[in-house]
């Protein structure tokens, strides 16, 4: 069964429950149809004996009787019973006689007489007989209520009388609802396939992704919003989330040999050329504070992938706890306001006592990337403002500055690992300090953003919610 297809499977199980309920239907019909059948036979039979009830008379003498009368006259004791000519013998196969209380038949019809002599006459009441294997209702009615005692009129009635209309019922119930039942099944079965066209359509393209590696492929099902249309969407969500994953690691790890290859040339560059004659203890000094500065860019590199790292896969590296936020910005700017590069200018206005649980040493490299860019971007003698504020949901800190700004099409780029604006304008940079911003703000549920404008200046905000 589990090898199946689904398809099958649907038609199996629907099938045997709509055999189920044919069944239990067809039954159903038939048991109460004959119920009624036989209640309707019982009834009418009850009502011819009923109808003739009154048609019998007695009269001491046949002149007493309407002479104009086209009646029948039997000799009864010492008088006549008239049977009045709208007595009838039968009436839709109910059969009716008039009995004597000894059993002999004075008038009318019974078909089955000699079969049923055996059967006591009871009043008002509906018995059964089986004769030759068919079911016979008999129903006897006194006729001393007319002052007629001892006389008896008897009326019988087979069971079969009602097998025509039964048979009818029969061929619907058994031809009809398996007819119906089979047409179910056959839609039922074009209809799960059809329902199932798009799984295959699903399972065909993730086999091309898993076999042929193509993260670009995506499931085609057209316009629609059903179970099947949202599982597409939701599967060409998460190719889409594992393409640019793959592709933001691809260029990682090409950034990050490319970025390390530069510094790791010079140290060997300044190696050989030191190497290659004796030089002066000046000359090896210099090479020496070359080979120690592009150490540093490379160490500032490892470290900074490590931080990545940690904070993308080790969450635990960097404990949290309630940071005093207005603190750790305060002192941040107070001491890189001294720095002054360029004769720019810092301002910082903090609203006291914000709190964020946090990691302070995050949290203090977060605001001096963001200040430290605002310088090495900003214009000579320019200005550079940060200012830490909160509303009832969240806190944000600003940092802004009047220097070169940023074009429009590259405002979310920057956020990205070694993503430089313009190359050529500083060369000191790794292109990851604000990837580190972005993924600081993201480790404390925050988020950055920036508002620039070429040659006037950005605004950089970071928010974080309240916990
Ligand atoms: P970098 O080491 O190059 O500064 P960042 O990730 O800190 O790397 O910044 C990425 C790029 O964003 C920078 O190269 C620069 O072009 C642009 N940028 C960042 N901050 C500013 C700013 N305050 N003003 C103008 N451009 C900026």
């Amino acid at each position: 069964m589990n090898r199946l297809p689904i398809v099958a499977k649907i038609t199996l199980w629907f099938s045997a429950a709509l055999v189920i309920v044919v069944s239990i239907t067809s039954v159903m019909i038939l048991f109460v149809s004959d119920q009624i059948l036989q209640k309707t036979i019982k009834d009418s039979l009850i009502d011819t004996v009923e109808n003739n009830f009154d048609e019998v008379e007695f009269y001491p003498t046949v002149a007493s009787a309407d002479p104009n009368d086209t009646d029948y006259f039997v000799k009864y004791i010492d008088g006549f019973l008239e049977i009045d000519d709208d007595y009838l013998n039968e009436v839709n196969n109910v059969y009716s006689a008039l009995y004597n209380s000894d059993g002999t038949m004075i008038y009318g019809e019974n078909p089955i007489a000699g079969e049923i002599d055996d059967v006591e006459f009871v009043n008002s009441v509906v018995q059964s007989k089986k004769i030759d294997g068919t079911l016979y209702y008999i129903f006897d009615r006194s006729l001393s209520e007319n002052g007629l005692d001892g006389l008896w009129l008897r009326g019988v009635v087979s069971e079969n009388q009602g097998s025509v209309p039964m048979d009818k019922i029969t061929r619907i119930t058994i031809v009809f609802l398996p007819a119906l039942m089979l047409l179910s099944i056959i839609g039922g079965y074009l209809l799960a396939r059809r329902m199932m066209r798009p799984v295959k359509n699903i399972s065909d393209t993730a086999s091309q992704i898993s076999d042929g590696g193509d993260l670009k492929k995506r499931i085609e099902l057209g316009d629609g919003d059903d179970e099947l249309h949202r599982l597409a969407d939701t599967f060409n969500k998460m190719v889409e989330r594992l393409e640019l994953s793959f592709e933001s690691e691809r260029r990682f790890t090409s950034d990050v040999s490319h970025e390390l290859r530069t510094p790791m040339s010079v140290i060997m560059a300044q190696c050989e050329y030191s190497l290659e004659k004796p030089m002066s203890g000046e000359e090896y000094c210099d090479c020496l504070k070359t080979i120690q500065r592009q150490g540093r860019k490379m160490t500032s590199l490892i470290n900074d992938m490590l931080s990545f790292a940690r904070m993308e896969t080790n969450a635990e590296y960097y404990s949290k706890e309630s940071v005093n936020l207005s603190e750790t910005v305060s002192a941040v700017c107070e001491d890189m306001a001294m720095i002054k590069p360029n004769g720019i200018t810092l301002e910082y206005e903090v609203q006291s006592d914000i709190s964020v649980l946090g990691n302070a040493a995050l949290l203090t490299r977060l605001v001096s990337n963001l200040i430290d860019n605002a310088y090495r971007y900003g214009k000579a003698d320019g200005k550079t403002s940060v200012t830490l504020t909160q509303d009832t949901e969240n806190i944000y800190l600003t940092v802004s500055d009047n220097g070169i700004g940023i074009k429009k099409d590259e405002a979310d780029k920057i956020f990205e690992r070694f993503y430089r604006a313009d190359k050529s304008r500083n060369s000191n940079g790794t292109g990851l300090g604000l990837s580190m911003v972005k993924q600081i703000a993201l480790f404390h549920n925050g988020s950055v953003s920036v508002e620039s404008e070429i040659g006037e200046g950005s605004k950089f905000t970071v928010s974080f919610r309240k916990n």
